[in-house]
């Protein structure tokens, strides 16, 4: 049922249009290429595949189901929302599918350890699961703030088997593990795989977790087509780095379907306290590829904010800035308040609890919706389930106040 060929290459160097590249340090450069020709050797092996696509069906759960929200729709009183359930994989979100590709990758090339770096543990998780699953050593970089701010993620990695580093330098969150990471790999990319998590980074990481992602965009599309007989006319999804968002949209690039990101608006655009780097940043090189990106006027990356951590990053992968700025890609976005809306508004609705990035999608989704016609169709990506937001959302609701 899946496509293998991969559409909308890069140029040669890593390039969408003027974004992307592979601006990393010297000593990086071979160990990148390397994994370039493992990645396009493996892509092309049928063997590589099955394997892959054994694991997502039986190990992941995939296909994940296409949800017509009919209440919620009913609701907002336009087009209708289907939900691409991205939040039923196992580990509660789309990264799984990128961790498993990078992992059989790396077992291919011979590797025994893998490292990554995480902000707020979903990447980490995702990636110490695997390297329970394959057995292999795996090192977390962690800026230190986020291991205090989350905990359980850091317990869970733990019991998979996975050291988490702390990392202080900066301000001691996600941009700094990277870094960290990344300096790491350096001096151990003859033993040592570097899983990146999301779809950015230097080449060739955003074109191959873009590919790992192309699940999604694929399966939906299908679906669609086979429970409302067309294509949706908007397909929309929230964007931290960028992966869930153009696994989702890669797949209908060539339709006349309007696409739509959704940044984390934080406490408004024009509050400064936000992660919408693609509405408010400028090109410029962040963790080896030029992109979007929010730093100051001396270029020092500032920091971000949004209510969920998953989309607290000042980065963004360079295909979604080179559709952005071809036009192919409308930008929005919701603020943490249209978001904890959002997450009340589909859990009673529909009895599903989305995760706080996904209720950023959702948020602008159904002000999309909201002026189109009830024969239109909106699809969401449900990047990831709510449970590990609770706490958070307990928080900002009062309910610890509350009396039982
Ligand atoms: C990490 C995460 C995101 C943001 O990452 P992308 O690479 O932009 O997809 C979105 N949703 C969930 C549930 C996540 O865990």
């Amino acid at each position: 049922m899946y496509d293998l060929t991969i559409k909308h290459m890069p140029d040669e160097g890593g390039h969408f249009g003027e974004f992307g590249g592979r601006f990393a340090a010297e000593t990086l450069m071979q160990p990148l290429k390397e994994i370039e020709d493992a990645f396009f050797e493996a892509w092309a092996d049928p063997s590589f595949h099955e394997e892959r696509l054994d694991l997502l069906k039986n190990y992941v759960g995939r296909i994940t189901p296409l949800y017509h929200a009919k209440h919620l729709s009913a609701e907002v009183g336009g087009a209708q929302i289907y939900l691409k359930r991205e939040d039923l994989n196992h580990t509660g979100a789309h990264k799984v599918n990128n961790t498993i590709g990078q992992a059989l990758l790396a077992r291919r090339m011979g590797k025994k350890k893998v490292i990554a770096e995480t902000g707020a543990g979903q990447h980490g998780v995702a990636t110490a699961t695997v390297a329970a699953m394959f057995n292999m050593t795996c090192d977390i970089y962690m800026g230190r703030e986020d291991i205090r701010r989350q905990a359980p993620n850091v317990f869970r990695m733990k019991l998979l088997g996975a050291n988490v580093i702390p990392v202080d330098s900066g301000t001691a969150t996600l941009k700094d593990a990277v870094n960290e990471a990344l300096r790491v790999w350096v001096a151990s990319c003859e033993d040592t795989y570097y899983i990146f998590g999301t779809a950015a980074g230097p080449h060739p990481f955003p074109l191959m977790v873009r590919q790992f992602h192309t699940v999604i965009g694929q399966e939906a599309r299908a679906q669609c087509l086979e429970q409302t007989g067309k294509l949706p006319d908007v397909a929309v999804a929230c964007v931290g780095g960028g992966s869930n968002a153009i696994g989702l949209f890669e797949p209908l690039q060539d339709d006349d379907i309007r696409l739509v990101a959704v940044e984390a608006a934080g406490h408004g655009l024009e509050s400064g306290e936000h992660a919408a780097a693609l509405a408010k940043g400028r090109p410029g090189i962040i963790h080896g590829s030029l992109s979007y990106l929010l730093d100051d006027e001396e270029g020092q990356i500032l920091g971000t904010h949004s209510i969920s951590a998953g989309l607290d990053y000042p980065g963004v992968g360079p295909e979604l800035a080179a559709m952005m700025k071809s036009g192919r890609l409308d930008i929005d976005s919701a603020t943490d308040a249209d978001a904890l809306q959002a997450f009340q508004a589909l859990t009673k609705a529909e009895g599903i609890i989305p995760a706080l990035e996904s209720s950023h999608g959702l948020a602008a989704a159904m002000r999309i919706a909201a002026k189109m016609d009830k024969e239109q169709v909106v699809l969401v990506n449900l990047s990831g389930r709510g449970d590990k937001d609770l706490g958070t959302v307990m928080d900002l609701l009062g309910f610890h106040d509350e009396k039982a």
